[in-house]
């Protein structure tokens, strides 16, 4: 998607440790009608596909997720959060995630009430690098018994593998911008064409 990548390199900074920071309009400060678009292409990309159910995971997921959701009629968005809490109540999915950007394990919990058998599940999150956050809320699916119909991701880092290793597993992945290599001392930033 041309205004992501446009986005990504006008005001997008690389870290160290394969770390893109894109907090002016994704992580921190939110641009409402760039996730309009993106919503809009995701909603092109898996036409024709039954959707009864948006998951993504806390937080930075949850404002993506939630401006798509109109472009699919509007179903609803659950998030998985990060932290047991008083606010949970009731049988529960959990698994747990290796956190990229956080460097260590953390829960992923979800209500049974929220995520059920006979749901066809779009994912959607900010960020692919190796995979870990889906394969956590993949794993939140199919002990539901629900189906994931696509993978709905913003920014996927295609040097880190985990993107095509879902493709390869059979998993629809939409990105909207792949970076194919980015070098934190030039700030260097390359597109997958
Ligand atoms: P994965 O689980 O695929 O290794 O990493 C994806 C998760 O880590 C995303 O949910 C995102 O929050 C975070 N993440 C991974 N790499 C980056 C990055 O380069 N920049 C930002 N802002 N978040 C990242």
């Amino acid at each position: 998607m041309q205004e992501l990548e446009e986005r990504i390199q006008r005001e997008g900074t690389v870290k160290p440790g394969n770390v893109l920071k894109v907090d002016a309009f994704l992580n921190h400060q939110c641009d409402v009608t760039l996730f309009d678009h993106m919503g809009a292409a995701w909603a092109e990309h898996f036409a024709g596909r039954t959707i009864t159910k948006i998951l993504t995971i806390e937080a930075s997921g949850i404002g993506i997720a939630c401006v798509a959701a109109r472009h699919f009629g509007g179903v609803p968005v659950v998030f998985a959060k990060k932290a047991q809490s008083i606010n949970l109540d009731g049988d529960q999915y959990t698994t747990t995630v290796y956190s990229f950007t956080k460097q260590k394990e953390f829960p992923v919990i979800v209500a049974k009430k929220y995520l059920n058998a006979g749901d066809h599940v779009l994912l959607i999150d900010d960020f692919l690098a190796n995979g870990k956050a889906l394969r956590g809320l993949i794993d939140l699916c199919e002990s539901a018994g629900a189906v994931v119909e696509g993978i709905g991701i913003a920014v996927e880092k295609g040097f880190q593998g985990g993107g095509d290793k879902l493709r390869g597993e059979g998993y629809d992945v939409d990105s909207l911008a792949i970076v194919e290599s980015m070098d934190a001392e030039t700030g260097d930033i390359e597109f997958r064409r």
